[in-house]
């Protein structure tokens, strides 16, 4: 055994399968200075009692590419270490009992096309064929992925830790890291119960002791613990060895063959939070008692799918901890309050199939400082720091292990931990139909309800489906307020940053692609670039006074653009940022009729001249003090009112009473999109990421390459933007119409180039002005095409196997000349 070491450059805290890939990982990368850390022993948090299932379709494209990842490496990693992992590929075949349920898997598979992953969408009678102990009577049909697989949990870890020794890691059982230390905002090292050790990095890989070991560096990692129930039964006779993994999620169920029996595993609805007094120091290898109630639901169900069940005896029950983050996706990455500290936990029981995907994009992120393409679902800076708090996420996790297998439909709202974040707008708008979603802990209205529906006795709430769901007319209502006489939007959850300082525009010239060093009340439109000419963030910034500028962004995108700011102040600079989010409420106002509705209400003279596009200014509307600023995200003209929050109910009485007689109409945030995406304009996330180029993503515009450098030097990304523009253009980001008005599009839908698939969309939504679904995505491009090359060939978008016409184009299909913002 090794001595202990005082020093390391990495040192990992958990020995769970995370910790192990997470080694193996940057030991690959010829990182030879390691040190994992476990309390315990190797396994014996969650790890060991998985049930090791190991699927390959994840919700996102690259997720779904991680995973598939994970699976290659568990089929290699005997062969290198030695050590085998009981990895099996018999496939695994997902059941649907209802169209809709058919509809989310047959979505599924299509995606699956889009980077090979093997699927084939079956007829029951084919599933029955594939699994014939299985009651197909009421199945409608099923998608069968040949490729996914089982393992042995424990063993995927040993493998890996043994290929990370191999390669010089040093691994520490019984012992626990106490202490993490930080100086000047960085992670210095860990105290353990054996010494204490300097190291230039630290990831937090302790599962469900995540969020305590993150509370010692003074980091927010937001996860719960719940029980998680499997039963495995007696020996049967001649079960076949090769059964793949069934799912069945309209029963909440998973069954697999273990060792000649059946493991039957459990998604239930409601599930049992555990650990909040704390995780118990002595856990080891242990279980949580059984609740057989708790799991009787989903036996009953079982036997009717498996007859064979109703015969079997029980022999094991089993119920093990695992941890859930609130939106049921794990916390990877660098945390956005401390540099060098970095997260991978909270694995929402998908922990097995994601370590070797998540073990190797972590390394490569510490490695190259930045991650190297985008993790923006799993990231942990999506996380806001309220979702720290206990109660919130002991709420949420009763709801976040059943969703797992519950219909994902589109815009979907958890029905938990709700309430926590509201604008000062919030009654008012209940009282007026207002259906709320939550988006970073903000309950936002995402449409309404209109009057004589609600006086007819309906109530303002989803009914959910992948076809047209209820509101689907209302929005369609509201979107034509937009774009032919007024909307209002309570737009309050934007984050807002006031940077102040003698070097605030020096700062900020340096992060923005764009040119900040304008005259107060200009609005800039930007991007914060990555070194490759990637998109960190995509903003607006306002000058205000000389040495005052205000940063606005999406409320999820609200820790990531802070922590980039805040980081990329140098030490020296005279510049402070403050968080102004909850301060100040903002309406916006957008629709032709907008200047008519608010000129009477204003002091400023809004005329074009005046008030031209892209400023900003203070003025007084009603008897309250505002600043109107002149941008729009809908493509039309309006202006977004900036309204302290004390003042924000009587700035709203005041257009709202005024807006009658313009045919004002309140919008909520699924109108938002629909009118953005009709004009193209990009949505941070989906189509636009830090692994896209901004002039791929075509917003070359918004750069001012030719800027002089600011006293920090040039804006980041500037020399990555001139080797791109040398070198030319490989993808493109094109906006698709569905010729068919009738099928949706929400995002991943493969795009079929002249009958090949050349990639998927980034977002997608209904154009209720254009008259069909909408979507964006990228196709690949040579740098010698023309736009009229690149629109050309004949381009369908796959819904649900299905492929449909498109029009594509490069330039917005509404409004391509932005006249109606200016006008
Ligand atoms: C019943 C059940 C079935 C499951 N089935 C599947 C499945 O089929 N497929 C799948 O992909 N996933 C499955 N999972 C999920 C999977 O088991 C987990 O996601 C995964 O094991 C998490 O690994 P981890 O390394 O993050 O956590 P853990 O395995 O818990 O490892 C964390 C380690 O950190 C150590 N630690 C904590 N604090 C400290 C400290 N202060 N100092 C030193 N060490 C510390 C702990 O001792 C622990 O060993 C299942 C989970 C359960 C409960």
């Amino acid at each position: 055994m090794s001595t202990f070491p005082n020093q390391a450059r990495a040192v990992i805290i958990g020995g769970g399968v995370v910790g192990c890939s997470v080694a193996y990982h940057l030991a690959k990368l010829g990182w030879t200075d390691i040190v994992l850390l476990e309390r315990r022993k190797l396994t014996s948090g969650t790890t060991w009692h998985a049930a090791g299932l190991i699927g390959q379709l994840r919700a996102t494209r690259n997720m779904t590419l991680l995973a598939k990842y994970s699976a290659e490496l568990y089929g290699s990693l005997e062969a290198e270490t030695g050590v085998a992992t009981g990895f099996r590929q018999h496939g695994s075949l997902a059941l649907a009992l209802t169209d809709e349920r058919f509809e989310e898997l047959k979505r599924g598979a299509s995606m699956a096309r889009v980077f090979d992953l093997a699927v084939e969408v079956l007829t029951a009678a084919e599933c029955g064929a594939i699994y014939p102990m299985v009651n197909i009577r009421d199945v409608v049909g099923g998608v069968f992925l040949p490729k996914d697989g089982q393992a042995d949990p424990g063993n995927i870890a040993l493998a890996l830790i043994k290929g990370a020794r191999l390669r010089g890691a040093k691994i520490f059982e019984d012992t626990r890291v106490t202490a993490i230390h930080r100086a000047n905002g960085r992670v210095t090292g860990v105290t353990t119960d054996r010494g204490e050790i300097a190291a230039e990095f630290v990831v937090n890989c302790a599962g469900m002791w995540g969020r305590e070991v993150g509370r010692m560096a003074g980091v927010n990692v937001p996860l719960h613990a719940c029980e998680h129930f499997y039963i495995v039964t007696e020996p049967i006779a001649d079960l076949p060895r090769d059964m793949p993994v069934l799912r069945v999620a309209d029963e909440c169920a998973y069954y697999k063959e273990d060792a000649g029996k059946i493991l039957l595993g459990a998604f239930e609805p409601v599930a049992k939070p555990w650990g909040m007094d704390g995780i118990p120091d002595d856990f080891c290898f242990d279980q949580l008692p059984e609740d057989f109630d708790h799991f009787e639901p989903i036996l009953e169900a079982a036997v009717k799918r498996m007859p064979i069940l109703e015969s079997t005896g029980i022999h094991t029950f089993f119920n093990g901890p695992e941890s859930f983050t609130p939106d049921d996706r794990y916390l990877l990455g660098e945390a956005p309050e401390l540099t060098n500290f970095f997260v991978a936990a909270g694995f929402n029981s998908v922990g097995i199939q994601s370590a070797g995907g998540a073990g190797k994009a972590l390394a490569e992120w510490m490695e190259a400082g930045e991650p190297t393409f985008d993790l923006w679902d799993v990231d942990i800076r999506r996380m806001q720091p309220f979702q720290n708090n206990a109660r919130y996420l002991q709420e949420r996790a009763t709801e976040v292990l059943g969703l797992l297998y519950a219909d994902h439909f589109p815009y979907r709202q958890y029905a938990t931990a709700r309430g926590v974040r509201t604008s000062p707008l919030h009654e008012r708008l209940a009282a007026r139909g207002a259906c709320f979603g939550e988006t970073a802990g903000w309950e936002r209205a995402n449409w309404f309800l209109p009057p004589d529906r609600a006086a007819a006795g309906e109530t303002a709430a989803y009914e959910y489906s992948w076809r047209r769901q209820n509101w689907f007319d209302h929005a369609a209502a509201e979107h034509r307020a937009v774009r032919n006489a007024v909307g209002l939007f309570d737009m309050s959850s934007f984050a807002k940053f006031r940077v102040e300082g003698r070097d605030a525009e020096a700062v900020l010239q340096r992060i923005s692609a764009n040119d900040v060093a304008v005259a107060p009340g200009r609005i800039v439109y930007t991007q914060w670039l990555n070194d490759r000419g990637g998109i960190e963030a995509d903003l607006t910034v306002t000058r205000l006074g000389d040495d005052a500028f205000l940063v606005v962004t999406a409320a999820a995108s609200a820790t990531r653009d802070l922590a980039w700011l805040r980081r990329h102040i140098p030490a020296d600079a005279h510049c402070v940022v403050t968080d102004m989010t909850s301060a100040e409420a903002v309406i916006a106002v957008m629709g032709p009729a907008s200047r008519d509705l608010l000129q009477p209400l204003v002091e400023a003279d809004l005329s074009n001249d005046t008030f031209p596009f892209g400023t900003a200014r203070e003025t007084a509307l009603g008897m309250a003090t505002i600043r109107a600023h002149r941008i729009s995200y809908v493509g039309e003209l309006g202006w977004e009112i900036y309204v302290p929050a004390d003042m924000a109910g009587h700035a709203f009485d005041t257009i709202a009473a005024a807006g009658q007689a313009h045919g004002l109409r309140l919008c909520g945030m699924h109108v938002l999109d629909s009118c953005r995406i009709e004009k193209a304009y990009r949505h941070f996330g989906h189509d636009i990421t830090d692994e896209d180029n901004v002039l791929e993503a075509g917003l070359g515009f918004a750069v001012a390459i030719d800027k002089p450098a600011s006293k920090y030097g040039d804006f980041i990304g500037r020399a990555a933007v001139l080797a791109k523009k040398q070198a030319g253009l490989s993808k493109r980001l094109l906006q698709f119409k569905l010729d068919d008005p009738e099928p949706l599009l929400y995002h991943n839908e493969p795009i079929h180039r002249d009958g090949e698939i050349v990639g998927d969309l980034s977002s997608g939504n209904y154009g209720h002005h254009l008259g069909a679904a909408i979507g964006l995505g990228y196709v690949p491009c040579t740098p010698d095409q023309s736009a009229a090359d690149i629109v050309a060939p004949r381009f369908e978008i796959e819904v649900a196997g299905d492929r449909f016409a498109a029009t594509a184009s490069l330039k917005p299909l509404y409004d391509p000349k932005a006249e109606r913002m200016r006008g």
